[in-house]
């Protein structure tokens, strides 16, 4: 079994690293945070006191941080993943971050003769402990090869996305479609509401005609139709406003430099922004049919 450093071990990093554990590897585990290093080491991880000490001595390094700039410093800053590693070790950054950080990290990687991969996930807490995230990748057919086999020890659908920085283009378009997605579901909702057709009769017809989506047939926003969504618990997350709305601004900063237009994806945007600013983005994505009620 291989020798694995882990780099940030939070929410979703933390159950990744437990499923790396329990298939035999030998994970070091390296975070800021002294309550994610004690679950690591109640997890079964070695506890290693820097970013370089978890990354010298392994055949592979996982990295799991909030954004861009958590990857750039953890990867190319002083005594950063690159400059600690052995030759041939390979790098995994499991983070949803902006595409240009991505690609500078897959630069650095290659110019010290390192095979990276790009592989953030959904799935959520949820499908981290459940070891069934979905993994979106990017990098060279070698790393996404040689990266595989721990892959599956976390998650189900394993998807080669194609270049260096395509799992975090990947990501953010399907981010930027949900999004949009649950708005409009959301809005559906309350117009019928105020109009007098009830929840589970929508739901019945729209779940089995064109308005259909994943937003409605999984993750339905109001209570009822679909036991498992968070609606159901009153919008305790799952998913949260916070990261859905994280994700929308990643989409819009890429839109930016790709020169491409997005009137939907940043009205979306604007939409879980309100959510922020209500203090409500915390709570599940989907508790932005609160907003559009207009009742906390
Ligand atoms: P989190 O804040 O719980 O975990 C991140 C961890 O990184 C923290 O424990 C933090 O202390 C650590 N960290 C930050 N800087 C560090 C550094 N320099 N060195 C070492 N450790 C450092 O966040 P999370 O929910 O686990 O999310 C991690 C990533 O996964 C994010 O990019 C997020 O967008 C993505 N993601 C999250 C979910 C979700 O449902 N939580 C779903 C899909 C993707």
């Amino acid at each position: 079994m291989a020798k694995i450093g882990f780099i940030g071990v939070g929410n979703m990093g933390g159950p990744m690293l437990n499923n790396l554990v329990k298939a035999q590897h030998s994970v070091s585990a390296f975070d800021l945070s002294d309550a994610a290093k004690k679950a690591a080491e109640d997890a079964g991880a070695t506890l290693a006191g820097s970013v370089a000490e978890a990354a010298k001595g392994v055949d592979a390094v996982v990295t799991m941080l909030p954004a861009g700039p958590h990857v750039r410093g953890v990867y190319m800053g002083d005594d950063g993943v690159i400059g600690s590693v052995d030759a041939g070790t390979l790098l995994i950054d499991c983070s949803t971050i902006d595409v240009d950080s991505a690609r500078a990290a897959h630069a650095a990687a290659e110019a010290a003769g390192l095979d990276m991969l790009d592989a953030p996930v959904s799935g959520g807490v949820g499908g981290a402990e459940a070891g069934s995230l979905t993994f979106m990748c990017g990098g060279s057919d070698k790393a996404f090869e040689r990266a595989r086999p721990f892959l599956e020890r976390m998650g189900k659908n394993i998807v080669h996305a194609g270049p260096a920085g395509n799992g975090q283009i990947a990501k953010i378009c399907n981010n930027m479609m949900l999004g949009a997605t649950m708005i409009a579901t959301a809005e559906a909702f309350v117009l019928a509401e105020k109009l007098g057709l009830d929840h589970q009769t929508l739901w019945n017809i729209a779940s089995t005609s064109s308005g259909n989506s994943w937003a409605l047939s999984n993750y339905c926003p109001v209570p009822g139709p679909v036991p498992a969504s968070p609606a159901n618990r009153d919008y305790a997350a799952g998913f949260t406003a916070a990261n859905m709305l994280k994700d929308l601004r990643l989409a819009q900063a890429a839109m930016a430099s790709a020169r491409s237009a997005s009137p939907i994806g940043g009205q979306a945007a604007a939409v879980f922004a309100l959510m922020e600013a209500a203090g409500m983005d915390d709570l599940d994505f989907s508790g932005i049919i609160k907003l559009i009620r207009g009742k906390g």
